[in-house]
């Protein structure tokens, strides 16, 4: 069966009015605050209107590690979304916004594929409601203001060559990574280095994602360091002023939007942190505010089990109370054909030994996930050129792991192609079988919580690091960040720290090269290998192929 591209299918869905896929919920429409006829926020009232109804069962979306032949987590968690409203369920769907930088660089958006959509995918893709143009916004008045108060006196005693506040855009703009701020001559300034990073790095975006509300956003935006004095002292937000105005910025931003799949089950969209140095979630208010309002919930982590899995446990749930009832582990045949060491252009022939090869890195993420108390069912999102002995393949590994995997089909169907997983995942979490736990408790050393993840989950032998990062994290100890969970910052195509290393390695040795304070978000990132937070265009970006049709309609967009 041949299937269209994604826009195609987006642009001829039946979308309801917003105001039905809210009354789904029993959102009344004066709650909802519309922009346009099929997008609207969840009123702040409403919602805190709803902290004593009983929470709806939490199902995490989580993948193998990632290929460049696909994995597919946003369009399972948007298919089995719509597999529960199917079968008879309340189901909601919580997913990230996308960011424009890769939207216009690398072909791929953020809105699921096939029949397995959220709608309206140019609109989720593009602009939206205005979220990240508010936190580019509260982000930039906060650099505004640091280089204004150095300017008339810099009464906190600001170190110049320590301002650690950067600026963001929301954009693939490799050429603003460092730039010296303030040229010009005396009325501008200090001149000074500085550099910009991708909206999606900003601290502020991490911190939208965790605040419980708009007075705990403030708190925590005011926390923020932005810089240092000449006695190491830290300089927070708070001590520039800026934390009241950022919250005013950010107030409409904090409320969640609400959209739909296309088979009209409703969808959470909101809140997009980078998936390495911050947490790689949705926002904590749109995942609470789902649970509020349905029986099921489906939400994804990015990147694999390894990273998006362990922090969403050990960094959104254990912070937010949030009690996840079971794991879906989504693997493709392809993805695990090159785990078992096949390049992405051998990938077309059957090859069932490089499938049961590459299930390592399948049963590795299988056995982590157990770890943290959730039951895990595997989900294998099925492609057009998989053959019949592949699949059987994985389910021999799956079994004899001591699990169960499903086939799904909802990229090429929609609903209709998982509700056999859709059946099995609410008898799971109807059972209450899960017990989760977070791998570290709070007060464990920052150092021992970094040796935890890197032995429990990635399976090293060895966490190295210079005097100079141990040091920073027995300063911050000693200043009261001890109990903060820890941010890995690593490569998602490996367990390792080498991203040529798939399956499942052991024995490696991860060296964390430094380590970062988000004291607002309430995270230490210990960064293992290069991290870029400001990405760059590919030679041919996307955003050649974009553009509008006579008729007025995008083309090129996915
Ligand atoms: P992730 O969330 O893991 O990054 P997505 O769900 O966004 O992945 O999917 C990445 C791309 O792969 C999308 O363009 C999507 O349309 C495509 N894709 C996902 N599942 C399938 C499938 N079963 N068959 C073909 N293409 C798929
Ligand atoms: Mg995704």
């Amino acid at each position: 069966m041949a299937v269209k591209p994604d826009i195609e299918i987006a642009r001829e869905a039946d979308k309801r009015p917003i105001q039905e896929i809210g009354a789904t919920l029993g959102i009344p429409p004066e709650h909802l605050l519309p922009y346009g006829h099929d997008k609207a926020k969840v009123a702040q009232d409403f919602i805190s209107g709803l902290s004593g109804r009983p929470d709806g069962k939490l199902i995490l979306v989580t993948a193998i590690n990632p290929t460049p032949a696909g994995e597919g987590k946003t369009t399972t968690t948007v298919g089995l979304g719509d597999g529960l409203s199917r079968i008879g369920k309340k189901a909601a769907v919580c997913i990230r916004e996308a960011s424009l930088g890769p939207n216009f660089g690398m072909k791929g958006g953020a809105a699921g594929g096939g029949r397995a959509q959220i709608v309206p995918m140019e609109d989720m893709n593009l602009h939206f409601t205005g979220d990240f143009h508010a936190i580019t916004s509260a982000h930039n008045l906060l650099a505004a203001m640091i280089d204004n108060h150095i300017y008339w006196g810099n009464e906190q005693e600001i170190d110049l060559r320590r301002v650690v506040w950067r600026r963001v855009v929301d954009m693939n703009d490799r050429a603003l990574r460092h730039t010296v701020t303030s040229l010009g001559g005396v009325a501008n300034g200090f001149p000074r280095e500085s550099g910009f990073d991708i909206t999606v790095a900003s601290e502020v975006m991490a911190i939208l994602c965790l605040a419980d509300d708009l007075s705990d956003l403030q708190r925590r935006l005011g926390d923020m360091i932005v810089a240092y004095r000449r006695d190491r002292s830290p300089v927070l937000a708070r001590d520039i002023g800026a934390d009241g105005a950022m919250t005013v910025l950010l107030k409409d931003a904090m409320q969640p939007n609400l959209v739909q799949t296309l088979e009209h089950t409703p969808a959470f969209v909101h809140g997009g942190p980078f998936a390495n140095i911050a947490h790689g979630c949705n926002s904590v208010i749109a995942t609470r505010t789902a649970l509020k309002l349905s029986d099921y919930v489906v939400t994804e982590a990015g990147f694999g089990a390894d990273l998006g899995a362990e922090k969403f446990f050990d960094i959104k749930c254990r912070k937010a109370g949030l009690h996840p009832d079971c794991v879906v582990l989504v693997a493709t045949v392809r993805a695990l054909k090159m785990n078992g060491g096949l390049q992405k252009d051998e990938l077309a022939d059957e090859n069932v030994t490089a499938v049961t090869e590459g299930c390592a890195n399948l049963g590795r993420h299988i056995q982590n996930l157990k770890g943290f108390g959730v039951p895990v069912v595997v989900a294998i999102n099925h492609f057009i050129g998989d053959t019949d002995a592949e699949i059987a393949a994985v389910h021999d590994y799956v079994a004899g792991q001591g699990a169960e995997a499903y086939l799904c089909k909802h990229w090429a169907e929609g609903g209709a192609g998982i509700e056999a997983l859709a059946t099995r995942v609410t008898e799971i979490a109807d059972a209450g079988m899960a017990q989760f736990a977070p791998l570290y408790a709070d007060d464990t050393p920052l150092w021992q919580k970094i040796e935890c993840i890197a032995e429990r989950i990635y399976h090293a032998h060895e966490v190295t690091a210079d005097t100079r990062v141990r040091d920073q994290l027995a300063q911050w100890e000693a200043q009261g960040y001890g109990n903060l969970p820890v941010c890995m910052a690593k490569t998602q195509y490996s367990f390792s720290t080498d991203p040529g290393l798939r399956g499942a390695p052991e024995g490696h040795v991860v060296p964390v090269r430094e380590v970062r304070l988000s004291a607002g978000a309430g995270f230490v990132v210990a960064i293992c290998g290069e991290i870029m937070t400001m990405p760059g265009l590919p030679r041919r970006p996307a955003a050649e192929n974009i553009r509008l049709g006579a008729d007025g309609e995008i083309e090129g967009l996915f």
